[in-house]
C-alpha cells in the first residue's frame, strides 16, 4: 500500500485537533506534526483541501446571553486564526498553500472562489477553507460536506481528536461500546450518532460523498487512511 487511493480529498480538522492536549487555543507542536502529514499527502500527489474548525476558540451555540448570529460569527473568525496557523506551519516546510475565506478579509486571505480553489489544487497547492460556510447556524462539518461537493472531492476525511471512529455509544462512558467499521448515513441519522450534525450528515448522504472518520492522535493516520489502510469508520450512502 504505497499508492494513494484518492486523488482529491477534503480533510476536516476540528479546532480541537489543533489544540493538542491543551484542549484550547493552538498547540504549535501538534500543528507542525499534522502539517508534516499533509506534506506527505502532497508528496504522494494527492490534491488536498482542508476545512478547519474553530471549536478550540469558540462555539456559537454554547454562548449564553448573546445573540446567536453574533456568536456564530465569532466562531467563524476562530476558524480563520486556525487557518493562518496551519498555513504558516505548512509554508515553513515548503508546502505552498492558499487560504480562502467564506467571509471576505482581503488583507489576509483570498475570498472563496470555487473555480480558483480547484485551479490551486490542480497546481498542487494546499487550499485551506476558513470562516466556515460564511453563514451562522451552520458547522464546519457542514462546510466540509459543502466544499467537498463543490470541488468534487472523492472523500471527506474527518479527523477526530480523542476517538478513533464511530461508536454505538460514548466509549468514554460505556466500556463495551461497539465501534463500526462501516456505516450508512441513514444509520447515523436513525441512531442519532453524534459524530456529525444532521445537516452535515444529510448533505453527505444526498450528494453521495463518502466519509472516513478516524483518530488524529495516532501519528501518520492521515497518510495511512489515504493509502487505503483499514482505519476508522467508513461511511457511505449505501
Ligand atoms: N460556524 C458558523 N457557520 C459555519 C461554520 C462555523 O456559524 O458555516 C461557527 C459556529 O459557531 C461554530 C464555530 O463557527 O460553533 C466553530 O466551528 P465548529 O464548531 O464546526 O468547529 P469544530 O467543532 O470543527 O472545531
Amino acid at each position: 500500500m504505497t499508492e494513494p487511493i484518492f486523488k482529491r480529498i477534503v480533510l476536516k480538522l476540528s479546532g480541537e485537533a489543533l489544540a493538542g492536549d491543551k484542549g484550547h487555543g493552538i498547540d504549535i507542536d501538534t500543528v507542525n506534526r499534522i502539517s508534516e502529514e499533509i506534506k506527505s499527502l502532497r508528496d504522494l500527489g494527492v490534491e488536498v483541501a482542508i476545512v478547519v474548525g474553530g471549536g478550540n476558540f469558540w462555539r456559537g451555540r454554547l454562548a449564553i446571553d448573546m445573540d446567536r448570529t453574533t456568536s456564530d460569527y465569532m466562531g467563524m473568525l476562530g476558524t480563520v486564526i486556525n487557518a493562518l496557523a496551519l498555513q504558516d506551519a505548512l509554508e515553513n516546510i515548503g508546502v505552498i498553500t492558499r487560504v480562502q475565506t467564506a467571509i471576505e478579509m482581503r488583507q489576509i486571505a483570498e475570498p472563496y472562489i470555487r473555480r480558483r480553489a480547484i485551479r490551486h489544487l490542480e497546481k498542487g497547492r494546499v487550499v485551506i477553507f476558513a470562516a466556515g460556510s460564511g453563514n451562522p447556524y451552520f458547522s464546519t462539518d457542514t462546510t466540509a460536506a459543502l466544499r467537498a461537493a463543490e470541488i468534487e472531492a472523492e472523500v471527506i476525511l474527518l479527523a477526530k481528536k480523542g476517538v478513533d471512529g464511530v461508536y454505538d455509544s460514548d466509549p468514554y462512558i460505556n466500556t463495551s461500546a461497539k465501534k463500526f467499521d462501516k456505516l450508512r448515513y441513514i444509520d447515523i441519522l436513525n441512531m442519532g450518532l453524534g459524530i456529525m450534525d444532521s445537516t452535515a450528515t444529510s448533505l453527505c448522504m444526498d450528494n453521495s460523498i463518502p466519509l472516513i472518520v478516524f483518530g488524529i492522535d495516532k501519528p501518520n493516520n492521515i497518510v495511512d487512511v489515504v493509502l487505503g489502510k483499514k482505519i476508522g469508520t467508513h461511511v457511505k450512502e449505501e
